[in-house]
């Protein structure tokens, strides 16, 4: 499949007070037409950030690119204007939020919120992007899409208006659509039915999607492929079943341990205890150190480099050093 987003050693710091945090370090990435990339981390790993950055909405300053490029369709959007961030930004590449209601208008209806763009990019007239609305609202399972159409936000359900927020993102065809937490506000059938979605989506419209998440268990079935980012860096990359299968960084096994099981039931989840590395002063070592039960003195102070576990699967551990004790994955983290 074609490449159509290649990220090489991308690096974004927030110049504060405090000094430099150093939000996203050295970050590689790529991601091809219809695939569907997962980021998954803890607040603050950088994730958003990254995201952020592919569609340059980073308010800069206080933020910048520190180092790296992103190449889309081959062109470097570090590199480009703002001008041209215009005609990219919601055409090229467009991105769904956490919150409708913050990114939907609430003095608009869902209709003319879906015209706007058709109309001002796409050249349509008023009727044309009306009836481009209803097919979109059709698209993404909304009943009655000829009513529906002319309603405003709050006329809808939460589960609608992330759809809705769906169906205006996908209105100029893009070839990204970057979806940012975008389960975490609704309850578990409707998360459920917004994944479902987007995979379907995926196939019928080729768009590739990446998909940012702190939780494991939403990407198990939606991701072609999953990045693990912690402490602005990626520290494993795979495809779903590597990772949830055979992953070999002891925070992805966190990750799965923390993640409710299918059957099991009652036993408790592990959350990872400590906190996230301060990223004003990151640790010279393995992110991970100072929360990592096989930390080993290495860690703390050299960086380990990615060991391909196979043309997919990249993990950045210690623990895979030829010289490193042998250490199988807790019983928590198997799937
Ligand atoms: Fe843990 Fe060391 Fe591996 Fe980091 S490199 S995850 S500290 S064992
Ligand atoms: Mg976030």
């Amino acid at each position: 499949m074609k490449k159509i987003l290649e990220v090489n050693n991308l690096s974004v710091s927030f110049d504060t007070f405090g000094g430099d945090v150093k939000a996203v370090r050295d970050v590689n990435f790529e991601l091809s037409e219809r695939e569907t990339l997962a980021i998954v981390g803890e607040s603050g790993s950088g994730k958003s950030v990254t995201a952020q950055s592919l569609m340059r909405l980073i308010q800069m300053p206080p933020g910048k690119f520190v180092d790296g490029s992103i190449k889309f369709d081959g062109e470097d959007i570090v590199q480009k204007s703002d001008k041209q961030m215009e005609s990219i930004r919601g055409q090229e590449i467009s991105m769904i939020f956490q919150d409708p209601m913050t990114s939907l208008n609430p003095t608009m209806t869902v209709g003319k919120q879906i015209s706007e763009s058709l109309i001002k990019h796409q050249g349509m007239s008023k009727k044309e992007a009306h009836e481009r609305g209803v097919e979109l609202l059709k698209l993404v399972g909304i009943p009655h899409p000829e009513t529906r159409i002319n309603q405003y936000p709050h006329q809808y359900s939460g589960g609608m208006r992330q759809r809705a927020m769906i169906a205006i993102a996908l209105a100029c065809n893009p070839k990204i659509l970057i979806a940012d937490e975008p389960t975490t506000a609704l309850d578990v059938t409707i998360q459920a039915q917004i994944m479902d979605l987007m995979r379907d989506l995926k196939e019928r419209t080729g768009t590739a999607i990446i998909l940012i998440t702190h939780d494991l268990g939403v990407v198990a079935n939606a991701a072609d492929r999953v990045a693990v980012m912690y402490g602005g860096k990626i520290v494993e990359t795979g495809t779903s079943d590597e990772l949830f299968y055979n992953s070999r960084h002891p925070y992805t096994w966190g990750l799965l341990g923390s993640m409710p099981k299918l059957e099991g039931g009652d036993e408790e989840l592990q959350a990872i205890p400590g906190s996230p590395p301060d990223l004003l002063d990151p640790p010279k070592g393995c992110p991970f150190a100072a929360r990592c039960p096989y930390a080993m003195k290495v860690c703390e102070n050299h960086m380990p480099e990615y060991t391909e576990l196979s043309d997919t699967q990249k993990t950045a551990c210690w623990l895979l050093d030829e010289r490193a004790p042998d250490v199988e994955p807790p019983e928590s983290a198997i799937a």
